[in-house]
């Protein structure tokens, strides 16, 4: 099995290495992954520049580029063969509810679906990784057996790819996987205001307070119970319910 790694926390990061630890023991790993930090820039692709890949061992890539740039070079260039299978991560930090609008871990993955390869985004659900990357390196014994089962699975869904989350927990600690759906995140006080050097007013975007609320079926829940979150979301992002409903919509146009 060919399985190509990337990530949008950059090449250096803890995370990408206990993925790849995790994914070793399934196949052959290629990693193609951003210089540096690419963490909430979605699916943006470098168009108006080149990017140059820096090779940093066997099969081992660094891009001056996006998560997607990664992904798209990977596939379409550097690779002698077509993955069978994306792994994005592991993420510094949850990827649920809307934070997979934002995220560059979670649009890595979905860059691989929409070249045809299936695909997993894997976040680490953990606060300060400075305090938890010991737990960071538990979840390998976690997320190992959770990857041979995805990708072993006799129908992998089409045009779907799973956004799994870990729980900051030792891996004995956690109580098992759960399906999940994507709850909600909601934001306060994430606009914080405050002067340059110069005395000019600036804003720092990010900061403040995070609340979630969700379902008791959704990756929020499981997370705070001490369950894996596996969310499977779909490459379509059109809302069919409202399509049918809103047929009579158009009737008298
Ligand atoms: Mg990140």
């Amino acid at each position: 099995m060919r399985l190509l790694l990337t990530n949008d926390d950059g090449i250096l990061a803890q995370g990408l290495e206990c993925l790849c630890t995790a994914a070793e023991a399934l196949g052959e790993v290629t990693i193609v992954a951003p210089d540096r930090e690419q963490s909430a820039t979605s699916h943006s692709l470098t168009l108006h520049h080149p990017v140059r890949p820096i090779r940093r061992g066997e099969r081992r890539w660094q891009v001056d580029g996006t998560p997607t740039d990664c992904v798209m070079l990977a596939i379409e260039a550097l690779m002698p063969e077509r993955p069978d299978f994306v792994f994005s991560g592991i993420n510094h930090g949850q990827n649920m509810g809307e934070d997979v609008l934002y995220s560059g871990t979670v649009a890595a993955a979905m860059e691989g679906l929409s070249l045809g390869v299936p695909s997993i985004a894997i976040s680490f659900a953990g606060g300060d990784l400075r305090a938890d990357v010991s737990r960071l390196k538990e979840q390998i014994k976690v997320l190992q057996p959770l990857l041979k089962h995805l990708t072993s699975l006799p129908d992998f869904p089409r045009d779907t790819l799973f956004n799994v989350n870990l729980p900051p927990l030792a891996a004995d600690e956690v109580k098992g996987v759960r399906l999940t759906r994507l709850g909600r995140r909601v934001y306060s006080e994430s606009v914080a205001p405050m002067k340059d050097p110069w005395g000019r007013q600036i804003y720092w975007i990010g900061g403040g307070e995070i609340t979630w609320s969700g379902e008791p079926d959704s990756d929020f829940r499981a997370i705070e119970e001490g369950y894996v979150s596996v969310t499977p979301l779909h490459l379509d992002l059109t809302y069919f319910d409202v399509l049918e409903g809103a047929a009579t919509w158009w009737r008298d146009l």
